[in-house]
Parts: C-alpha cells; sequence; structure tokens
C-alpha cells in the first residue's frame, strides 16, 4: 500500500485522512497527476507537521477519531493563513452543515466523499492557481518594498547631505555677508555696512525713532604720511586710529571706516552729545602714534551733525557732515565743526539746485557761452573758449562756476557736454570761416571708451572740421585711468582734434608726463596769471611755464587777463594765446574783435 508519493514535481499536497485506504487511493491518483504527495493518519499535531512537509495545500478528512478535520482546521488557521496555505475539505455526504462550518473556519473549498477525481482535481487546480497568485503578489510586495526601502534609504541620505549642503552654505554666506560688510585692514564695519546701519536708524518710525549724532572723522594729508613713510607704516597708522576710536567711544555705536583715511561714528544721543564725542575723539587722536618706533603725528578733521528729534533722511545727513567736513579742510584741516545753520542754507541751496539740474537739461536752459581767445603773434581773435551758462527761469542766467560741481555731482556731466557741443559747433561755423572753438571736458567723461566717436559723429551731423575743435581737460582727468585717457585722446589727435590742458600750474604740473599725451597746447591758470604784475613769484612760474612749452613744442594760453598790461607782458614772454575779461567777456556769440590789436597798434604808433 502507497501511502506517500514524494516523486511528483508538482505542488505539494498533504493529503490527512484516518482511512488508509482513502489516504492510498489519494496519493496514486494525485502522484499520476505529478503532485509531491505527502500524508498523515492523525491531526492531532497537523500544525508542527505542516512546518515539517511545509505542504503547498493541505486535503483535509472532516471525520476522523484523534482529532477533527474542523478542530485541526481552526487550530492550523492560527499559523497558516487560507491564502498562503489552502484547505480543501473532504467530507462525506449528509454530514450535516459540515461544509458552511468548515467555510467560515478558513477552508478554501471542499469535496464530498466519494470522492469525483475530475471535481477534486479541478478544486485543487483553482486554489493551488489562486494560491499562486497570492504568492507572486507577495514576491512583488517584497521586492517593492525592498524598492521603496532603497529608496528611502537613498533619499534619507540626500537629505542629510543636502541638509549638510545647506549648512554650508549658510555658514559660507554669512561668512562673504560679514566680509563684505568688514573692512579688511582695521576689522571695523566698511562703508556698505555704515550706510546701511545710517539708513535704519534714520528711517525708523517715530515711534521707535532715537535721535542721534552722525561723526567723521577724516585724517589729514595721509597721502603724505603713505608717502613720507611708506604703505605699511600709513596702514599701521589707520589701525591704530581704529583702535584709539573704540576705547574712546563707550560700546554700542556703530563705528566704521567709511573711506580710505575716513572714520564714521554713529552715535545714539543716549549715549552722549555729538559735540562732545567730537572734542573725546580729538583728544584720544591728539598724542603722537608710535609706529615700529617712528613718531608720527596725526591731524585730524572732525566733523559733526544731529539728526533732530525726528526720523530723518540718512543722506541728508551725510551731505551735512561731508559740508562740516569741507569746512573744516578748508581752514586748512587740524580741527572740530559743528554743521550749522549757515551751512544747512548751503546744502539746501545745492540740493535744491541738483533738482532743477535735470529739468534744466530737459528744457534745453543750457547754452553756449564764447569767451574770445586771442592769438598774441597777430593780434586777432582766433577762436573762443565755450563755457556753459544756465538761463534758468527764476535764477537768471548761471555762471559755469556755479552750477558745474553740482552737475558733476549728479552725473549729469556727460549730458551737458552733448547738449552744448553742438550748437557751439553750429554757432561757430556760422561766425566764421576758421576760428576755433575749445570745449571743456570732465574728467569722468574721458573713461568712456565712446568719446571719441560720439565727438566724431557730432562734428560729422554739424560739418564743423575737426581741427578747428579743441578740447581742454584737466589734469586730474590725465591722472585717473592713464592708459584708457590715452586711448581716447589719441583717437581724437588722429582726427585732426587737438587737446589743450586746462587750469596748469594748480595740480601735479608733470609736463614729462604730458609728453606721452598728445596734448598741444597748455592754459596757464589765472590764479598765477593775474599776479605777474606784483608777485615776483607768481611771475617767475608764468614765464617758467612759457619758457618750458615753447621748448616741449607746446603752445600756451595765458587765462584770466584783466588788465592791458598783463597782456602786454605775456605777449613779451612768448606767450602764444591771451583769454581774459579785458580781452574778451563771454557772450552769446562769437565775437571776433578784441581791444588787444587796437591796443598794440596803438603801442607800436
Ligand atoms: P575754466 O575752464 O578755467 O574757465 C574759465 C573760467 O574763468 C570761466 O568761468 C570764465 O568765465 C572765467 N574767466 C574768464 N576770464 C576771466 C577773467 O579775466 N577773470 C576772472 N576772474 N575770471 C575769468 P565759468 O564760465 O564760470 O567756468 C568755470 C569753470 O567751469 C571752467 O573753468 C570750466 O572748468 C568749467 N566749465 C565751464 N563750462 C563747462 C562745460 O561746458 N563743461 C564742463 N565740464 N565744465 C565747464
Ligand atoms: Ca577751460
Ligand atoms: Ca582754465
Amino acid at each position: 500500500m502507497i501511502t506517500e508519493s514524494t516523486v511528483g514535481t508538482g505542488p505539494r499536497i498533504l493529503v490527512v485522512d484516518d482511512n488508509p485506504a482513502n489516504v492510498d487511493l489519494l496519493v496514486r491518483r494525485l502522484a499520476r497527476d505529478g503532485y509531491c504527495v505527502h500524508s498523515l493518519y492523525t491531526a492531532v499535531d497537523l500544525e508542527n507537521e505542516v512546518d515539517r512537509i511545509d505542504p503547498d495545500l493541505v486535503l483535509l478528512d472532516w471525520m476522523m477519531p484523534d482529532r477533527s478535520g474542523l478542530d485541526a482546521l481552526v487550530g492550523l488557521r492560527t499559523v497558516r493563513d487560507s491564502n498562503r496555505l489552502p484547505v480543501i475539505m473532504v467530507t462525506a455526504l449528509g454530514e450535516g452543515d459540515s461544509v458552511a462550518l468548515a467555510i467560515e473556519a478558513g477552508a478554501n473549498d471542499y469535496v464530498t466523499k466519494p470522492i469525483d477525481f475530475p471535481v477534486l482535481r479541478s478544486r485543487l487546480n483553482g486554489a493551488l492557481v489562486r494560491r499562486m497568485g497570492v504568492l507572486e503578489a507577495d514576491t512583488q510586495n517584497v521586492e517593492l518594498e525592498a524598492v521603496v526601502a532603497k529608496r528611502t534609504a537613498d533619499l534619507q541620505r540626500a537629505n542629510t547631505r543636502l541638509q549638510s549642503e545647506v549648512a554650508e552654505r549658510v555658514k559660507a554666506e554669512s561668512r562673504a555677508n560679514r566680509l563684505a560688510r568688514t573692512d579688511a585692514l582695521t576689522q571695523l564695519p566698511n562703508r556698505l555696512h555704515f550706510t546701511e546701519r545710517l539708513k535704519t536708524l534714520s528711517g525708523r518710525s517715530s515711534a521707535e525713532f532715537e535721535p542721534f549724532s552722525l561723526i567723521q572723522v577724516d585724517i589729514d594729508r595721509f597721502r603724505a604720511i603713505n608717502g613720507v613713510h611708506g604703505t605699511q607704516t600709513g596702514d599701521a597708522v589707520l589701525c591704530e586710529v581704529a583702535k584709539r576710536l573704540q576705547t574712546a567711544m563707550p560700546s554700542g555705536e556703530l563705528i566704521a571706516r567709511t573711506a580710505a583715511d575716513e572714520f564714521s561714528v554713529l552715535l545714539p544721543a543716549s549715549a552722549g552729545s555729538g559735540p562732545d564725542a567730537g572734542l573725546k575723539i580729538r583728544g584720544a587722536l591728539a598724542d603722537a602714534f608710535d609706529i615700529g618706533g617712528r613718531r608720527i603725528v596725526v591731524s585730524t578733521a572732525i566733523a559733526v551733525t544731529h539728526s533732530g528729534p525726528v526720523p530723518c533722511d540718512g543722506d541728508e545727513l551725510l551731505l551735512e557732515c561731508d559740508a562740516a567736513l569741507q569746512h573744516v579742510k578748508q581752514a586748512g584741516g587740524g580741527g572740530l565743526c559743528q554743521f550749522d545753520e549757515r551751512m544747512e542754507l548751503a546744502v539746501r541751496a545745492n540740493l535744491a539746485l541738483k533738482r532743477e539740474l535735470t529739468d534744466g537739461l530737459a528744457r534745453k536752459e543750457f547754452v553756449p557761452f564764447f569767451q574770445p581767445i586771442v592769438d598774441f603773434s597777430t593780434g586777432e581773435v582766433s577762436g573762443a573758449e565755450v563755457l556753459a551758462r544756465w538761463r534758468n527761469p527764476t535764477r537768471g542766467t548761471l555762471n559755469a562756476a556755479e552750477f558745474v560741481q553740482a552737475v558733476e555731482e549728479t552725473g549729469l556731466v556727460d549730458e551737458l557736454f552733448w547738449a552744448i557741443l553742438p550748437s557751439a559747433c553750429a554757432q561757430a561755423l556760422k561766425a566764421s570761416p576758421t576760428a576755433t572753438v575749445a570745449v571743456n571736458l570732465s574728467p569722468s567723461q574721458v573713461l568712456d571708451q565712446w568719446f571719441p566717436q560720439k565727438v566724431l559723429k557730432v562734428l560729422t551731423e554739424t560739418g564743423f572740421p575737426a581741427a578747428r575743435l579743441e578740447i581742454e581737460m584737466t589734469e586730474t582727468a590725465l591722472f585717473s585711468d592713464i592708459k584708457t585717457t590715452k586711448v581716447a585722446l589719441e583717437g581724437l589727435r588722429t582726427q585732426g582734434v587737438h587737446i589743450a590742458l586746462d587750469d596748469f600750474g594748480v595740480g601735479y604740473s608733470s609736463l614729462s608726463l604730458l609728453r606721452e599725451l598728445p596734448i598741444s597746447k597748455v592754459k596757464i591758470d589765472r590764479s598765477f596769471v593775474s599776479g605777474i604784475l606784483n608777485d615776483v613769484a607768481a611771475a617767475a612760474m608764468v614765464r617758467g611755464i612759457i619758457d618750458l612749452c615753447q621748448t616741449l613744442g607746446f603752445q600756451t594760453t595765458a587765462e584770466g587777463i584783466e588788465e592791458a598790461a598783463v597782456a602786454r607782458q605775456l605777449a613779451e614772454w612768448g606767450c602764444t594765446f591771451g583769454q581774459g575779461y579785458w580781452l574778451g567777456m563771454p557772450a552769446a556769440d562769437l565775437v571776433l574783435t578784441s581791444p588787444w590789436l587796437q591796443h598794440a597798434n596803438r603801442k607800436v604808433a
């Protein structure tokens, strides 16, 4: 009698039946179908046997003496669920409501005795197919869970990395932020930090506003310290000034280095009065500095201004402080000045003027005036200098001296230039076939790389010959960026435009440097010219410049000639051209006559 057939390679079936004949029959038939069949004659230890045999399906007899099929089924279901281990109950017909009980207890299906094998085969197959589906789903779930777990781990790792990167970046940003607001040399807050703080303090709401003082400390002639002792010593002086300021001012205020040789202090009213703080600072900086054994005395200009009791404009406070500082500087430096009402009026007037400039330019209120330039060799007016005039509807006609600085400070100087040049050229063209026109150029303009092209465009449009145009520029322009300036000037020179050096004598007066640039004329500043008859030094200087220029091949123009005797003297010394109120006032029209010719003729006669 065969009680077990484990040779089949198909699914593993466990047959549990107390009747050996039934078992034998089932084993045979199922083995023939290819199943791997195990059998038990009792269900007593079914849970453990199932563990041992690990069947794919159990065929369980309903009626058994030691342990009923139903009891065994209930026990089995506590360890194995119906999806993963299907149980088919084998019941005898007439065993009451056994089927309903079995299904309720967790049986998957049933067959009745005597067993109809095609039915059994079909139910076995159905149960096994369903189980297979469940197991496949299990495997997929396991795989899916593994993928999800891996992804989650990856994400967690990426997240950790990201968090540490974010933390690094925040750290780097705050470091960069700190560096951007710190002066590298003194480690004090820098100008950026200072202006931000000033804006915050001045712009607070009325309820939160606390009055404060703004104090600026400017080292007099700092360039000389650098020049005489070297930049290293200069740097050490700045660090020492920073230290003394910090010691002199109680903590809580902002002390910043706001320019190369300028420090600024913001002092809340609760921490003391501005003038007192200014005096304290002056005292702190009065003692000589000992820099590497060298004794250096530092003179400082200190300016103080106060916010007033209500929120204010930080920029205006800066202007006020600047005005007070200029006041000290003009008096020779080394002093303390508090911004006062008089200065306030000047600052307000300047602000008002600046506000009007844009409108004035838009309304074309700026016009060229022409001041004749006399050629001493012929006695005739050879051309004119173009001087800007502002026909202001309320203020009247303003001289350039009254507004040019404001124009420069507002960044409108280039606009002014292009507003004047075309009409100057057009007027000169109408007035004379040969007269030259000299226009003033601001230092900032030569740094515009398109400047020469723009000039040439105006010349083309007006038909004014390049050779009749002269550009006057001061030395400051030359020194700000010598390379760019040289390129611009050479560009103009090759087109035939002449370049003159304005206000010679008051700046660096470096003729050797001028030889590098395509300059053909030097204008001697009127501060020397006016004194040549009674100031020996001025006379020597003017004569020296004329001689030197002759040697180097530059023409000369003496500015500010207010009397005949001065003109005569200059002509005698060999000065090429003359300009001044006596030779001709600046006027709206280009006047081609001058008293000089008549005067010279009379002298000759
Ligand atoms: P600058 O180039 O030295 O021009 C000469 C200034 O001296 C002119 O003043 C002129 O009116 C004045 N002046 C002429 N002859 C005499 C004299 O015999 N005695 C005295 N005391 N003064 C005399 P202005 O027109 O007020 O110009 C002042 C400065 O403004 C000019 O000095 C020039 O640097 C600048 N400027 C004038 N027009 C322009 C312009 O269109 N653009 C730019 N960027 N600057 C200009
Ligand atoms: Ca000039
Ligand atoms: Ca001049």
